[in-house]
């Protein structure tokens, strides 16, 4: 309560992951909750033009690949006829069946919806713009939470046009399906949704600036997804850079820079850009509410979310790095446990990462790159799927799976996970890391058999040199 005896007025901001969450649970707890957003129902970048449909094209991507590779068991299912109108309604039917059911929680959740943009007037009120017709309003707040996301990012001079250069938006729309396709940058994106177009039927040619694809992630979990994108892809170009892009009726004349570039101009049909995102922050009026943004444009807050402006919140992609859906709808609850007065702070020990490709590579807590850069004391115990009997018998021990522990304690500091269904599998690797498990947890505690989460398990035997499948080489 308010000292005026009323429930506090807690607007957000953005409907992503970040701000549907926050708004629910400041409703939970007795606030008085308005939601923004410019969609008809909550669901941001996620639930629109992110995460759910890009997964909803990578189902049938993994369909056409595992159907494909059928024909080495003994069954041919004939070459894919792709109905893209069909493809294309499936996954809006998928989009508007979570945005719909997030609608109506919100009306159960009594938390107001407004449809429109919302930009700081003062410290205490928004002006918000409709997007659906009407006047501009004027919100006051005792509270606000910003979790307006992020937007694609381009190199100076890319003019994203929806048609012959895409981002992830006009690319997730699959309007057609090119002849060949230039993929600039080798992050999530390019390689979820060349994969999609690879799928489909494009050539598709990847171009990424570092010395190698996912450059976050650790090497020997990256290895067993190069080498099948090798086959699924028409060209990856490593430490390679797109100096010009030229717009021509017909295609995209491309001119590539790099060390080991032997045909340096290129043209394609369509280009996709997927160089990173950028936060939604610059058309905010943060200046009028006093809250600071780094230069990057990422809005600074604390270990409770709380902006420079202490009864102004921020979570989720604006927020900073990583953006991920389940890091916003973390952030969410941290903000709305701190405005109903709780001492929930930021300390999550293991944000997964999961990307989405053929195999998936899923890691969480401490990578071994981080360990080895950061001097930290640590022992790396690895299971390959090789010696995985559920891998086998799916066709697919094209995995790894590896622990990273802390030699004095043995405690679990991460995760990393290539293969076939990764992203379900990193979800007991995050429990051990925030549990502070030790090895032994995972070692004695029963896997179901046969199944790839033995995989971790597995894994624990090998710090023991106990494994009953694999010895491991390097252990005595
Ligand atoms: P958003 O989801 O971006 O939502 C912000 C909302 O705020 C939007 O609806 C926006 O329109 C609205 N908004 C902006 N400005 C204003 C304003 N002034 N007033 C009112 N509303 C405003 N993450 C994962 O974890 N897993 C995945 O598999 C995954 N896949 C992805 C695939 C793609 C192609 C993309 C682009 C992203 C993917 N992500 C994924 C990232 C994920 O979508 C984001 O991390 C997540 O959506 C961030 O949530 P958010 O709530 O911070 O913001
Ligand atoms: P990213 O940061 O994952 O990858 C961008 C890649 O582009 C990097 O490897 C970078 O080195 C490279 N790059 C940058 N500039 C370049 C240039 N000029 N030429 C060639 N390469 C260049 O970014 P993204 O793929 O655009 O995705 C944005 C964010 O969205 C991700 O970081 C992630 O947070 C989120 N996302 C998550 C998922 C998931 O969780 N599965 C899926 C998609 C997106």
């Amino acid at each position: 309560m308010t000292a005026d005896g009323r429930q506090p007025r807690v607007a957000v901001i953005g409907a992503g992951p970040g701000g549907y969450p926050a708004a629910f649970h400041a409703a939970e707890l007795g606030m008085d909750v308005t939601l923004i957003d410019p969609e008809a129902n909550p669901g941001g970048v996620c639930l629109y033009r992110g995460c759910i449909p890009s997964k909803t094209l990578l189902h049938v991507a993994s369909l056409l690949g595992e159907a494909a590779d059928a024909a080495d068991w003994g069954v041919s299912f004939g070459r894919p006829e792709i109905d893209l109108d069909r493809l294309r309604s499936w996954k809006d039917q998928v989009i508007s069946k979570m945005t719909s059911g997030l609608g109506l929680l919100t009306r159960a959740r009594r938390v107001r919806f407004v449809r429109g943009l919302a930009q700081f007037e003062d410290p205490r009120a928004l002006r918000i713009e409709p997007t659906d017709g009407g006047d501009a309003q004027r919100l006051e707040f005792d509270y606000a939470v910003i979790a307006t996301g992020s937007q694609p990012a381009a190199p100076p001079g890319f003019e994203i046009d929806g048609e012959r250069v895409l981002d992830s938006t006009s690319a997730l729309e699959i309007d057609d399906i090119p002849g060949t396709l230039l993929v600039v940058g080798g992050g999530y994106i390019g390689l979820e949704l060349g994969s999609v177009y690879a799928a489909l039927g494009s050539n598709v040619t990847v171009v990424e600036m570092e010395t190698g694809l996912l450059p976050g992630a650790d090497r020997d979990l990256v290895r067993p997804l190069e080498r099948k994108l090798e086959s699924a892809f028409a060209e990856i170009l490593l430490s390679t850079r797109v100096a010009s892009l030229q717009v021509r009726p017909d295609g995209v004349d491309v001119e590539l820079a790099g060390a080991r570039v032997e045909e340096p101009s290129r043209c394609f049909e369509k280009v996709l850009v997927a160089v990173g995102r950028r936060p939604n922050s610059s058309s905010l009026g943060l200046d009028a509410a006093g809250v600071e943004s780094d230069k990057r444009g990422f809005v600074k807050v604390d270990h409770q979310r709380r902006t420079t402006a202490s009864h102004i919140f921020a979570i989720g992609d604006v927020a900073g790095e990583p953006m991920l859906a389940h890091k916003a709808t973390y952030e969410a609850h941290v903000a709305a446990s701190a405005i109903a007065g709780h001492a929930m702070t930021y300390d999550a020990q293991a944000i997964p990462a999961v990307v989405f490709t053929d195999p998936e590579i899923a890691w969480c807590g401490l990578t071994e790159a981080e360990a080895r850069d950061s001097g930290r004391p640590h022992e790396v115990a690895s299971f390959p799927w090789a010696a995985s009997g559920r891998a086998t018998t799916l066709g697919r021990n094209d995995g790894l799976t590896k622990l990273i522990l802390e030699p004095t304690t043995e405690r679990v500091l991460g995760v990393g996970i290539t293969g076939r269904g990764a992203g379900e599998l990193i979800a007991e690797g995050v429990l051990a890391v925030e549990m502070g498990a030790r090895v032994d947890d995972l070692r004695l505690s029963i896997h179901p058999h046969p199944t790839t989460s033995e995989t971790l398990m597995e894994a624990a035997e090998v710090f023991f040199n106990t494994s009953p499948h694999y010895i491991a080489r390097n252990r005595g």
